[in-house]
């Protein structure tokens, strides 16, 4: 895996391979630009807060909450969005980074992201799949869980991307996969499309966002989360069970039923 980078000058997320390095004591670090690299170069010491090393408060079990979206915007590299949901999701997912609030997010892989658009001859609109590498953005993670669809056992398996704040503080984004190995060729396709498919697609995705990332949670021990946080509905009536047995666990304003 190629581990995407962040340029501590722009904050933009940066490819190894695609982008311009410099080393700087035992590290490399990574840039957008050469005017980046330059400006860093001239006064590194004005940039070194987006470098430190890793601190105790980003321990799973010191995560509060969790963060579920349908869509997450992390960089236009990563076709795990569509529009402003996702725009604002990452934004959101963004911002508790530069906070350092303690928040994983959780969403959906997408392997063929919303669509490509192109245009023919005509200027009309054609679209097509997303072509994109997980394993240039993402870590694969050695664990699955189990859903239940249509009294079919669904295997979940997850990536993790990580945001990285201002101040180096990083909020692990997590996205469910079902291209697992065993499951039907139709399950192995339900986490291709985002907003693809009929209801029966959409419903199913919910499952996976909704119970399966619960379950993904909890194999991955984040075992402090004490707030669940519903971007729209989507993973609302999923999340149901659960929701009636947790008093306090409760919807903040802004999520919608939808
Ligand atoms: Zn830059």
């Amino acid at each position: 895996m190629n581990d995407a980078q962040k340029d501590p000058v722009c904050g933009m997320t940066v490819l190894p391979e695609r982008g311009l390095a410099a080393p700087y004591s035992d590290q490399t670090i990574y840039f957008c630009s050469e005017y980046c690299r330059n400006k860093f170069l001239a006064q590194p010491e004005l940039y070194l807060t987006a470098l430190v090393a890793r601190s105790f408060d980003e321990a799973k079990e010191h995560r509060r909450m969790a963060y579920f979206s349908m869509e997450v915007a992390v960089g236009s590299s990563m076709p795990t969005y569509s529009g402003g949901l996702g725009v604002l999701a990452g934004d959101t997912l963004k911002s508790c980074a530069d906070l350092r609030v303690p928040v994983v997010g959780v969403s959906l892989l997408f392997r063929k992201g919303y669509f490509d658009q192109k245009f023919d001859q005509w200027g009309g609109q054609q679209e097509g799949p997303v072509e994109w590498n997980p394993a240039h953005f993402l870590q694969p993670l050695p664990l699955t869980v189990q859903v239940e669809i249509e009294q079919r056992t669904v295997q979940v398996c997850a990536w993790q991307h990580n945001i990285v704040g201002l101040s180096g503080y990083v909020v692990p984004l997590i996205l469910l996969d079902t291209d697992v190995a065993g499951n039907a060729d139709d399950d192995r396709a339900l986490t291709d499309y985002l907003y693809g498919g009929d209801q029966k697609y959409r419903l199913a995705q919910e499952i996976v966002l909704g119970i399966g990332g619960l379950r993904m949670l909890r194999a991955l021990e984040y075992s402090g989360v004490e707030k669940f946080h519903m971007n729209e509905g989507m993973p609302v009536c999923s999340f149901w069970n659960f929701w009636k047995n947790r008093k306090h666990c409760h919807l903040p304003s802004g999520t919608s039923s939808g």
